[in-house]
């Protein structure tokens, strides 16, 4: 049993009070591993390791390609929060026990529905047009379409600086990423099922050196729709987009080089109450998760830790103003953790930088 998968069993055993009891020496096995220098930072780790000399100082490593980083980046479509608990959803629950996280961040202003809100995590941008918009306004498989006049996003700006992107999604409207920016540089793979998706995504993972992955799992959207937001159904698809984020992790437990270069960021497009998400004026629908997990990333409430940042407590904040943190920051945090500046025109969450946590 790998150290993180330990974990998640005691907490399992423990519950919340056990796990955070264990924080420390559970965390992350990466950060007891000898500090050879991974940030790409100037060199101060690494000249520590090498023995005294009067021998020329060696000319320094080159930087690493996104300062040595991946991104995997996961949204649960349709998670509502309070749903969340150690015994549900214990990988999720690890994630927020040892990252830098909220269960009050917020989808877009403007909807609460998936297309718009994935289009906006990858773009970095609100939904209408007036706000410096995507305006992606539909929530359908439209034959054909591509985001209107085709901004910048994660795909486009990761591929200028020499890196790859690839999705994996359960919906067939995601699709329209690889008809707007191209199938080199945002290729989409769909698959339905729940399980040979999670096998596509950790096969593509650990053979594929991404620098950022993007895995969307539809489930529990699809079962609150028929059956319910937060009953019996909606929870066991929730425990089973949970169990592939657990597959996801452990993946990247299990490989030396993942476990020192990916940040895993979670969030949701929405949450979701009846059976329905649609009123975008509702808490339980704007509602939502962001949580980021890596080498270099503080646990922390993330609010506490951003003062760039605002916990609107139960309200919707438009885009005026102190921010709370929204899944397009999904983004910009992306670009932030590749040692990249923001994606151009990404205004989402633009000044919240997770390298000021202590990522560098
Ligand atoms: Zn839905």
């Amino acid at each position: 049993m790998s150290p993180r998968a330990a974990a998640v069993a005691l907490a399992l055993g423990l519950g919340l009070a056990g796990l955070t009891a264990c924080a420390d020496e559970a965390a992350s096995p990466s950060t007891s591993s000898p500090a050879t220098s991974s940030t790409g930072g100037p060199s101060a780790a690494t000249s520590s390791t090498e023995p005294s000399t009067s021998a020329p100082p060696t000319t320094p490593k080159p930087e690493k390609p996104f300062g040595g980083r991946r991104v995997l980046a996961i949204s649960v479509d349709g998670l509502n929060p309070t749903a969340l608990s150690p015994d549900l959803t214990p990988h999720i629950w690890w994630l927020f026990e040892r990252g830098l996280g909220t269960v009050n961040a917020r989808s877009e202003f403007e909807k609460t529905v998936t297309l718009p809100n994935h289009v906006g995590m990858v773009t970095g941008r609100p939904v209408l047009a007036e706000n410096g918009g995507h305006g992606v306004m539909w929530n359908s498989d439209r034959a054909g379409a591509t985001v209107p006049s085709a901004p910048e996003s994660i795909f486009t700006w990761v591929s200028q600086h020499g890196g790859t992107g690839i999705t994996f999604s359960g919906k067939s409207k995601f699709t329209i990423f690889q008809r707007t920016w191209g199938a080199e540089v945002a290729p989409v793979v769909i698959e339905p099922d729940l399980d040979r998706l999670a096998d596509a995504a950790v096969n593509d993972l650990t053979e594929n050196a991404r620098t950022f992955t993007f895995v969307h799992l539809a489930e529990p959207d699809h079962t609150g729709h028929a059956k319910g937001w937060l009953t019996p159904a909606y929870r066991r698809a929730l425990a089973h987009a949970d169990a592939v984020v657990g597959r996801l992790l452990d993946a990247v437990d299990a490989d030396r080089r993942l476990r020192r270069s990916v940040v895993v960021v979670l969030t949701a497009d929405h949450g979701g109450s009846g059976r329905r998400h649609g009123g975008a004026t509702e808490p339980a629908n704007y509602t939502i998760p962001f949580v980021i997990f890596g080498r270099g990333i503080a646990h922390e409430d993330l609010y506490a830790a951003s003062p760039e940042l605002s916990d609107p407590g139960r309200s919707r904040p438009d885009y005026s103003g102190v921010q709370p943190v929204r899944n397009c920051a999904l983004a910009n945090v992306s670009a932030d953790i590749l040692d990249l500046d923001p994606v151009p025109g990404a205004g989402c969450n633009a000044d919240f930088a997770v390298a000021s946590e202590g990522l560098n």
